[in-house]
């Protein structure tokens, strides 16, 4: 095969090869979503709670924010930390009230 034919058929291969491409490609969104969605949900899944573990500690939610002192202490209900004041058995007040 000469340089030129070997050039020209290669050019013809790579055009080939774009024509061929582009479709797929733009179908991609439609069918990759779809095989991709899955597997980004499990990929959430497993990195969220190791990203966000959450903090121990916090600002008393029923004080807001004139309270500026952080307590350990969660509603067992809402899940709000919640200072002394406020910590009625394992519920804060507000869930207490309702
Ligand atoms: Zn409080
Ligand atoms: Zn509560």
């Amino acid at each position: 095969m000469s340089r030129r034919l070997f050039l020209k058929a290669l050019s013809t291969d790579l055009v080939r090869n774009r024509q061929v491409t582009r479709p797929t490609l733009s179908y991609i969104p439609k069918n990759l979503r779809k095989r991709i969605r899955p597997q980004q949900n499990i990929l959430e899944d497993i990195t969220a709670p190791q990203n966000e573990p959450g903090p121990s500690r916090g600002r008393c939610g029923v004080c807001s924010r004139a309270n500026d002192n952080k307590y350990s202490v969660k509603c067992n209900k809402c899940g709000i930390f919640i200072c002394k004041t406020h910590t009625q058995s394992i519920f804060c007040s507000n869930c207490v009230d309702r």
